[in-house]
């Protein structure tokens, strides 16, 4: 906060506020603000209902009831504040009804503060991580012998992935992406109707949490032996992936990890269909900062964690992606996910 000179930071809806408290907001039109100033004991601004759910210590509680305005008891807490930091998931209509009864605070994004402290794990959060990728790479496994694909719907294929996911100790799944076919090649394909056939690769992207920290991998499977092009293709994507992950180290910036994942593809002749980011950052959230994107020159450093996902779309015939969580080691690559990334035949 001193560097950014911020007099204080509000945080409600998103992973800001656990990461701080081990309370989650509501995602509700109750609104739920955590003010957090330079000096003094931080103050909770909450519905009075929530309350009983806070176990935190290191908040001071302000419940609100339905008929009083919890925007007085922000501003209250703001008092004298110049410059605020706002949580990036907040919702509007907390933010404008706050700028109506302090029109002369500056405001910025609360990532801005907390971003630096959130991309670094520390030990017990790679493990946390660690332990949540090794439990999507167990569901994974049993995926050749246990799941059917062939005259079954994505969306049942996505079921059984989400279930294997709480079975291999999830606390809860979070999504299963299961593009068939032409459906695999849009990257984040809502699973549906269409039922899976021989001859079809199919895309599977799943994740969950566990001790509030998350799991995001995807391999792609072929129903019945592969073409010699959809072998072709993945052959691409695993090099790719190959290459990034061994990129990894201190120092290298994220867009470094882009690069070496997009050369391979560029250079095989899939470059303009290799169409979204190598990577992102993963912990609390499934998606957070770093993101492995071109333009972004952060340097890594030892403790980030972030997802692997080089993908190639052919429009309307079939997508091959594979991701896996990995973490910047002290001298290299730490492979969180290991689930065998060959293109696996199903039936
Ligand atoms: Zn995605
Ligand atoms: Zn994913
Ligand atoms: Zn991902």
């Amino acid at each position: 906060m001193a560097t950014e000179a911020v007099d204080a930071v509000l945080l409600s809806i998103g992973a800001d506020l656990p990461y701080l408290t081990g309370y989650e907001a509501m995602d509700s039109e109750r609104p739920t603000v955590l003010i957090v100033a330079t000096t003094g004991t931080p103050v909770l601004v909450i519905p009075l209902l929530e309350a009983p759910r806070v176990e935190a210590t290191n908040v001071e509680l302000a419940s609100w009831q339905e008929t009083e305005d919890p925007i007085v008891l922000v501003a209250r807490a703001l008092d004298g504040a110049r410059r605020v930091a706002i949580g990036d998931q907040t919702r509007s209509s907390t933010l404008l009804s706050i700028q109506e009864v302090l029109p002369d605070v500056t405001w910025l994004s609360a990532s801005e503060v907390t971003s630096p402290l959130r991309v670094r794990k520390d030990p017990g959060e790679v493990e946390m991580l660690r332990s949540a990728a090794a439990g999507v790479d167990r569901a994974l496994e049993r995926i050749p012998t246990e799941v059917r694909f062939s005259g079954r719907t994505e969306m049942e294929i996505a079921r059984d992935l989400q279930t294997m996911t709480v079975e291999e100790g999830h606390d809860v799944a979070m999504f299963a992406i299961v593009g068939g076919g032409p459906n695999g090649a849009s990257p984040h394909h809502e699973p549906g109707k269409r039922v899976i056939e021989p001859g079809d690769l199919v895309v599977c992207d799943f994740g969950g949490r566990r001790n509030y920290y998350s799991s995001d991998v995807t391999r792609t499977f072929a129903v019945g032996e592969p073409s010699p092009e959809q072998e072709g293709v993945h052959r691409v994507v695993l090099e790719a992936s190959k290459a990034a992950r061994g990129a990894v180290k201190p120092g290298v910036t994220c867009q470094d990890i882009d690069r070496s994942a997009r050369r391979v593809v560029e250079e095989a002749g899939f470059g303009d269909l290799f169409i979204h980011r190598t990577g992102h950052g993963i912990g609390l959230e499934v998606h957070e900062h770093p993101y492995m994107v071109e333009g972004n020159e952060t340097p890594l450093e030892e403790g980030m964690t972030f997802s692997i996902e080089p993908g190639i779309y052919l429009p309307g015939r079939f997508g091959v992606r594979i991701e896996d969580i990995v973490a910047c080691g002290a001298t290299g690559v730490d492979e969180l996910n290991r689930a065998d990334r060959s293109l696996r035949v199903v039936e």
